[in-house]
């Protein structure tokens, strides 16, 4: 029987596989981590003795791809947050508070009523969202937009750089359009935000794996793979570290790793090779979650605030220039952040701080030139992964339909 290969659990990986199984495909996963979910997945910490997330990840309800993903996978009802599409947010220099409220349908009227939109914006401030529709690759969104006034400061900016994990003036406006017209543009029903009841991989990775090794598909941890022997027509082989497969004619291989492993195992093919980190640091405190269980901080060291049970986890995003800072000093600054924004204690609790050095490509013009698409020169070989040529950044939607795009094209492939 003709089987894919996968190499890389993560959500690319794990949403081809799914496809290809739909299409009667034999499957077999090679994941090199001893547990599949790559960049989006839980753990035990031994420090803080609990279940975390290697970073709090945000879905909106408009990222279908990811949602057909967890209800295919019967995990639709695991994700949380609030019922409608709100947003709260806190801004630590003078503790202004608001709440950016969108109403559900279509048309925007949200941005009519000054209550329900950022304070201090006029009506004619919003134009900028026009402007962000002719976006072209390389347009900067600072420079399309205008880096002035509230709705830049207290929207825009945290937007463009939670969504594109680039700073706002290095970054593409393109993908950030491609995800305003499929959430934002399509109304707040597109728009509500949601993140996993318990963890990443209790949502995303273990469900699909259960969906999947039911189903005629074989997941191998600890199955790194180390080269892929080819010719300029086809790969022949898998190597992994130690053993080796040889393919038949019919099998083929979508490779699902991150930009810089498939450059390494597949020289020639141009990914992204520039990357912005993200910084994520969960202390154990317990905190009232309010009106959505989540706050933009804006003014300070902390981006996003989340409020999980027994977990306080705040997301710093862009954060290249805060890598090399010491966690203790990291988790102090941002505490401090808690303490002004929230009024907890002084007192800083248990905590763990999260480094993710390469969380993204960095979505700049230069970088996005360099995406490639699912389809390569050799017959057999599929590239799938969020650095991929999705139009979207960096992002759980992104991934999972790169894992789709690069399915369809082996089955086209072997169909023609
Ligand atoms: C801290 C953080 C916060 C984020 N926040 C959000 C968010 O709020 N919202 C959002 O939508 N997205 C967010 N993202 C982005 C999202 O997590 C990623 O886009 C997505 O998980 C990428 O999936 P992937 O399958 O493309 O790659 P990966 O998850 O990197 O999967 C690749 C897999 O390949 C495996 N692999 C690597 N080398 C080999 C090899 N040689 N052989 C076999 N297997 C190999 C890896 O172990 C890994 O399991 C965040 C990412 C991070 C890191």
């Amino acid at each position: 029987m003709a089987t894919t290969h996968i190499i890389g659990a993560g959500l690319a990986g794990l949403e081809a596989a799914c496809v290809l199984v739909e299409h009667g495909r034999h499957v077999i996963i090679h994941e090199a981590a001893r547990a599949a979910g790559g960049r989006c997945r839980s753990y035990f910490d031994q420090e803080l003795n609990c279940r975390l997330d290697n970073g709090n990840h945000l879905l909106l309800s408009g990222n279908n791809a990811a949602m057909s993903f967890l209800k295919r996978v019967g995990a639709y009802d695991t994700l949380t947050g609030p019922t409608d599409p709100i947003f709260p947010f806190i801004d630590l220099v003078n503790l202004e508070r608001w709440v950016l409220r969108m109403n559900h349908g279509r048309l925007p009227w949200w941005i009519f009523v000054p209550a329900m939109r950022v304070p201090h914006t006029r009506l004619r401030d919003y134009l900028a969202l026009l402007k962000l529709r002719r976006a072209q690759t390389d347009d900067l969104v600072e420079s399309l937009v205008g880096a002035i006034g509230p709705l830049y400061r207290n929207l825009l900016e945290p937007l463009a750089i939670a969504g594109l994990n680039t700073p706002a003036r290095e970054a593409s406006a393109a993908p950030l359009r491609q995800v305003i017209a499929e959430t934002i543009e399509r109304g707040g029903a597109a728009s509500i935000p949601c993140w996993p009841r318990e963890g990443l991989s209790e949502s995303f990775i273990d469900p699909a794996l259960r969906w999947l090794t039911a189903r005629p598909t074989e997941f191998r941890s600890n199955s790194r793979v180390a080269a892929l022997p080819r010719d300029d027509l086809q790969i022949r082989g898998i190597d992994l570290t130690d053993s080796h497969i040889d393919l038949a004619p019919e099998d083929n291989i979508i490779l699902a790793t991150p930009a810089p492993v498939a450059a390494n195992l597949v020289p020639g093919v141009e990914v992204p090779d520039a990357f912005q980190a993200i910084l994520n640091v969960h202390y154990k405190y317990h905190l009232a979650k309010g009106d959505a269980g989540f706050w933009g901080l804006i003014g300070g060291t902390a981006e996003w605030v989340f409020a999980k049970g027994d977990i306080l986890s705040v997301t710093i995003s862009a954060a290249n220039d805060r890598i090399d800072v010491p966690a203790d000093l990291l988790a102090a600054q941002v505490w401090q952040d808690l303490v002004r924004a929230f009024g907890v204690p002084a007192a800083m609790p248990a905590y763990r701080v999260i480094k993710e050095k390469r969380a993204t490509f960095a979505a700049t013009p230069a970088q996005l030139a360099r995406r490639p698409g699912a389809v390569t020169k050799w017959r057999n070989l599929f590239l799938a992964g969020d650095y991929t040529n999705t139009g979207l950044p960096a992002t759980i939607e992104g991934a999972i339909r790169s894992g789709k795009a690069a399915a369809l094209a082996s089955l086209h492939a072997n169909a023609g």
